[in-house]
């Protein structure tokens, strides 16, 4: 078992024994399930708004080439610096020289999930420059050297007294219990570092092609004050994120809100097409963006997963996922949890390592109804297991199941192991999940189905004779 399986296992067990945990995620989630139901219903249709989403993307992710080429001559005809990484190592060191070259010491950021991907503050910390998390969420689990817990709710699995008591440790703050109390130490705490960083660092939520522009959707306004304040700004992007046209975000904005915080529409969304222009009061003097594909074009090769790519991390099919919410999003050991974390870990980060994820699923098809861009989840994490089986056969399975496969080709053998089977049950029950079980794996957490007394053709013939 890699040792990415193990700490898997491990947590989860842990977690799903950790009854407060679970309470805590399932009074979160039911707000959430309330209010996004209350704003699906103000689409015309929400069905509709699905299906028109899952076009754009298929558009624009089958023409990624030509979308993305357009997008950066847009970008650097207002002078924006465009920059491509290959992989995480190429981002981290174009954002580490962009910094060095302009003599930054402090840098600020806003909520960017795929800097998390790319591992950055560990890579700028390294580096010797002060990195600052401005978002809420983000500044707590900093503070508590943790990584987040979920795609948009970093935090969420943490108490407002397991916050305070961070605020206490950290910051040597009062105790305070009201959220509103804790938000304006954070608010304290984060207006001195707004001010005096020298490079803000964004993630996008969506790059419009057609006007060269990036749209940061965010609750806090933290995201507006870290690309305007400091001087330079760089904005972190994922090849994916692309949409075709402004008109498109009449769509995704209110869909991405909805599907992923059950909100109308996130307090501020805002366009970013340039550093400061000449005349303008403020704005950064320099704007970059760094286009990341850290294996992304390897699943836009494969033409049965490449729709996985259609992605907008609202992260509405965590919210749902029956196994997230019991072995919450630290057990993961990925920044992408839940169903889709599930999906494009194994293919961003290699299938041997990461694949028990894909198993990590009742594939009860949760996920799939909740996506708002119709991403069969369930059907890709089953393609997932078999690309696993397919590069590595296991050997004890494969074992069990020729066995088997042999067995029933054979009655008479067949009915010979049935009897054995009925003899040696009753032995096997009273072992049955302790350490003296060889089949304890299976069944310390299941009940073995009984053998029936009667095989069905000996029942057969007794009552057809
Ligand atoms: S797979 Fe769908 S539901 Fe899950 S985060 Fe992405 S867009 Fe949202």
């Amino acid at each position: 078992m890699s040792t990415t399986a193990s700490h898997f296992k491990r947590s989860a067990t842990q977690y799903c024994h950790d009854a407060d945990h679970r309470q805590r995620i399932r009074t979160a989630l039911t707000g959430y399930e309330v209010k996004r139901d209350e704003n699906k219903s103000r689409f015309q249709s929400w069905e509709d708004a699905r299906q028109t989403a899952a076009e754009i993307k298929h558009e624009v992710i089958n023409h990624l080439d030509r979308y993305l080429e357009l997008f950066e001559r847009n970008l650097k005809a207002r002078g924006v610096q465009v920059h491509w990484a290959s992989d995480a190592r190429e981002a981290c060191e174009c954002i580490v020289r962009i910094a060095r070259d302009n003599s930054v010491r402090r840098i600020i950021k806003s909520k960017s999930m795929t800097s998390e991907e790319i591992h950055l503050n560990a890579a700028l910390e390294k580096e010797g420059f002060d990195v600052f998390e401005s978002d809420l969420g983000e500044f707590i689990v900093q503070l508590r050297n943790e990584p987040p817990y979920h795609l948009v709710f970093p935090s969420m699995h943490l108490t407002r007294h397991q916050i305070s008591e961070t605020f206490t440790e950290k910051l040597g703050a009062e105790r305070v219990s009201e959220p509103e109390q804790l938000t304006l130490i954070a608010r304290r705490v984060m207006r001195q570092k707004f001010c005096k960083a020298d490079m803000g660092v964004s993630g996008v939520n969506f790059g419009v092609a057609e006007t060269g522009m990036i749209s940061v959707t965010e609750n806090e306004g933290n995201a507006r004050l870290t690309t305007s304040l400091p001087r330079i700004h760089v904005a972190l992007m994922g090849i994916e994120k692309l949409v075709r046209r402004m008109d498109d975000l009449a769509l995704f904005l209110p869909m991405l809100a909805t599907a992923g915080a059950g909100q109308a529409l996130t307090c501020y969304n805002t366009l970013f097409g340039a550093a400061r222009l000449p005349g303008e009061p403020d704005g950064p003097g320099q704007m970059h963006v760094v286009l990341l594909d850290n294996g992304r074009t390897a699943v836009l090769a494969d033409a049965e997963q490449r729709d996985s790519l259609h992605c907008i991390r609202c992260g509405a099919c965590l919210n749902v996922c029956p196994i997230f919410r019991n072995v919450g999003g630290h057990s993961y050991g990925t920044v992408y949890g839940g169903p889709i974390g599930s999906v494009i870990t194994p293919n961003l980060r290699g299938m041997q390592d990461w694949k028990h994820l894909s198993f990590a699923s009742s594939l009860c098809g949760a996920c799939t109804e909740a996506c708002p861009v119709k991403i069969d989840l369930a059907h890709h994490l089953l393609q997932n297991r078999r690309k696993a089986v397919k590069a590595r056969p296991p050997f004890f399975e494969g074992l069990l199941w020729s066995g088997f496969a042999h067995l029933m080709r054979q009655p008479a053998l067949y009915r010979l192991g049935a009897k054995v089977g009925r003899l040696l049950q009753p032995l096997h029950g009273l072992v049955q999940g302790s350490v003296l079980d060889p089949a304890r794996g299976w069944t310390q957490s299941r009940e073995t189905p009984r053998i029936a007394r009667r095989s069905f053709t000996d029942w057969w013939k007794e009552t057809h004779r």
